[in-house]
């Protein structure tokens, strides 16, 4: 395996990858134009490590979302018409041309967003797997269902649905946002992204990727913007027909209200407070192993991360202990480096929130277990948290911190372990850890969450559904679901000429 670059270089790679951005406003990319917005205004985007400058970002408002929703529907028919083999090919370059520029990709997000290069390296090798995922799917995704009966024969086909908006959030928004374009290419859809604001720069490289990759003007548009103008205009657009949002619980809320007019097909990921389960019979090395690793990596910025564990009381001492030891060594520093474990958080609004509950844990009665390193309170770093003796009807307990934050509540039964699980507003993911196979079934069967590791951190495949129950979501995708949320499906019927017609108002 390759060592992993250094600071230094990271910092030069970063450096080229950001020049652009510097030096003018990031535009819109609409109808294959990189434009900015008519009223030219624009905003700042900041680095979350030092708070500079990284550039300006052309704000966006009803004005480019209805060019960029026009322009999408005009590349409709011509895109939606080419065979799934043609859009295969496509989506294809593109996963090639981000491998190419995976580096600058991984720098350039990571500088963007605070995450820390460790992990944004592999995120951009995953956005390709996206694209080459669905690329390969493509020429299947008009199929549908034979369903003959004695007197016909039923078949079912999928068709795109048509131009779709995507609104991705900040914390990891180069993957994410291929997680949804892909599908929404490869089934025929036009895209109109709007990325979040907080993180706008990775977007812009894939969008060049798109255009350099043969992607034909039109099909894929991004217009940036805050998310009560441009993400409002983009769900309220009577041309888009469906919108893919990535985001908060509340958001998603909103979106629900602003698309009702126009009827917009939905598709939600939201917010989390997932549970791991850890039971006494379970290897309790790799549990922690796992709990650490789905709690701080990606800053604890992360839907499916392990935010509430539930931990079996006789061994509940034993890990509260290692949790303080792996918690205190934890690497906080600059994103780059790639010693680094826990970055930046994304923004002083957020940092300042991640913050504020620990004066809420100590309130709440739990113990706060960190390390003595002091970050300025008007930096965007946070020391790693563990709250231990804490209970389920706290708010650590119950809100979404979406920071480096782990709860601890010890439990004595599995029905009070699946009780507590499930006693929350979200139900995205849960992790279990046993060596019993019946108490994994059985408390699998019982877990009101969409999505369940067993003895595992969170490893995604891609055919399987992804997505939450309760407030952490509406609907799936991933592999066929994808497929469903973009397309329409049209049964036919075909009659054997056999059946029965009755003859009403014949002559008698
Ligand atoms: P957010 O809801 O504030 O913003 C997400 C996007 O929505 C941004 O692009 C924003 O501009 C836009 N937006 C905001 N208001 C809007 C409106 N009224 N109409 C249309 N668009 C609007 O979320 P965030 O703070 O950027 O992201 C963090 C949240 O995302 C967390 O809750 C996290 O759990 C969630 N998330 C969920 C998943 C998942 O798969 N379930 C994955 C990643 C993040």
């Amino acid at each position: 395996m390759m060592s992993p670059r250094t600071l230094d270089e990271n910092r030069a790679i970063a450096a080229q990858g950001l020049a652009k951005f510097s030096s003018e406003p990031v535009s819109h990319l609409v109808s294959g134009q990189w434009v900015g917005s008519r009223s030219n205004a624009v905003f700042d985007n900041f680095s979350p490590s030092d708070g500079r400058l990284l550039g300006k970002v052309a704000a966006g408002d009803a004005h480019e979302v209805d060019a960029a929703a026009k322009g999408a529907s005009y590349a409709f028919e011509d895109w939606v018409g080419r065979s799934g083999n043609d859009r295969k090919k496509i989506l294809h370059r593109i996963a090639d041309l981000i491998v190419e520029r995976a580096d600058e990709i991984a720098t350039v997000e990571s500088v963007d967003t605070g995450q820390p290069i460790r992990f944004m390296s592999s995120a951009a090798i995953r956005g390709a797997e996206n694209f080459r995922y669905f690329a390969d799917a493509a020429p299947g995704a008009l199929d549908g269902n034979a369903m003959p009966t004695e007197s016909h024969l039923n078949f079912s086909t999928r068709r795109a649905i048509g131009p779709v908006g995507v609104i991705t959030p900040w914390n990891t928004p180069f993957m994410l946002s291929t997680w949804k374009i892909a599908p929404a290419l490869a089934a025929g859809c036009t895209v109109v992204h709007k990325p979040a604001e907080w993180s706008p720069l990775s977007a812009s490289i894939l969008g060049e990727i798109a255009q350099d990759a043969g992607v034909p003007a039109g099909v894929w548009n991004i217009v940036h913007g805050s998310g009560e103008v441009a993400g409002r205009a983009l769900t309220e657009h009577p041309l888009i027909r469906a919108i893919a949002f990535v985001g908060e619980s509340a958001t998603g809320s909103l979106i629900q209200a602003q698309g009702a007019s126009t009827l917009k097909r939905l598709h939600f990921e939201l917010g989390g407070k997932n549970p791991v389960i850890v039971f006494e019979d379970a290897d309790i090395e790799r549990a922690l192993d796992a709990v650490v690793f789905m709690i701080f990596s990606l800053n604890g910025e992360r839907c499916t991360s392990s935010s509430r564990l539930l931990v079996h009381d006789s061994i509940h001492d034993w890990f509260v202990e290692k949790l303080g030891q792996r918690v205190k060594n934890l690497c906080v520093g600059d994103p780059l480096d790639p010693d680094t474990e826990i970055g930046p958080l994304i923004h002083e609004v957020h940092s300042q929130k991640v913050r504020s509950y620990v004066a809420k844990a100590i309130e709440e009665g739990a113990k706060v277990i960190r390390s003595d390193d002091e970050y300025s309170p008007d930096s965007n770093f946070v020391n790693p948290v563990v709250f231990a003796n804490a209970n389920n009807k706290m708010a650590i307990s119950q809100e979404e911190i979406f920071g480096p934050a782990l709860t601890v509540i010890p439990f004595s039964s599995e029905a009070e372990a699946i009780q507590l699980a499930n006693q929350t507003d979200y139900g995205l993911a849960g992790y279990l850890w046993t060596s019993d196979v019946g108490r994994a079934h059985r408390v699998s069967k019982d877990l009101d969450v969409g999505m369940i590791w067993v003895n595992s951190q969170n490893v995604r495949h891609l055919p399987t559904p992804f997505g939450g129950t309760k407030r952490s979501g509406v609907g799936r995708d991933g592999g066929d679901y994808s497929f469903d949320f973009y397309m329409e499906t049209k049964n036919v019927a075909i009659a054997y000429d056999a059946h029965p017609i009755s003859k009403l108002g014949a002559v008698k």
